[in-house]
């Protein structure tokens, strides 16, 4: 399975991580299933739920940001297809937190900001044990 990313979000993405560097941001990501594919075209930032220092190696999202993406997803006949965010100083890799607080179905696509520029972007999905991630590819299109 491979995530496709328009330029433009994978541009979006990116700036986020930049703009919130020292600290984790986080948001959805919105497009359409392709066969096995995934269309990402369009993103929804929001705010990381956590609070001061937490929020440099952890992201939480609120319930009520989740009806928004719905309704969002709703408004524009666009999938719900997965979540970002970036890994200040990190690698793009999940860590455990991130695996226990994933949800099936999902991508997560993480953002490596490397000394406040952004690097890597990788994603990945649960295994359906849901044990672990499975890598997926990451494609910009356009
Ligand atoms: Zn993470």
């Amino acid at each position: 399975m491979t995530i496709y990313l328009d330029a433009e979000i994978d541009l979006a993405i990116r700036g986020e991580s930049e703009k919130g560097y020292p600290y984790e941001i986080c948001g959805f990501m919105l497009g359409a299933l392709q066969g096995g594919d995934r269309l990402i075209t369009k993103i929804l930032p929001i705010e990381n739920a956590r609070e001061s220092e937490a929020k440099r190696n952890r992201f939480e999202i609120a319930p009520t940001d989740f009806l928004r993406a719905e309704k969002l997803s709703i408004a524009e006949k666009l999938d719900l297809l997965g979540i970002y965010h970036s890994h200040p100083d990190h690698p793009a890799y999940p860590s455990q937190f991130d695996l226990e607080q994933a949800l099936p179905f999902y991508s997560y696509a993480i953002a490596s900001v490397i000394k406040g520029k952004a690097d890597t972007i990788n994603a990945f999905t649960l295994s359906e044990d849901r044990l672990r991630f499975e890598f997926q590819g990451v494609t910009i299109w356009r």
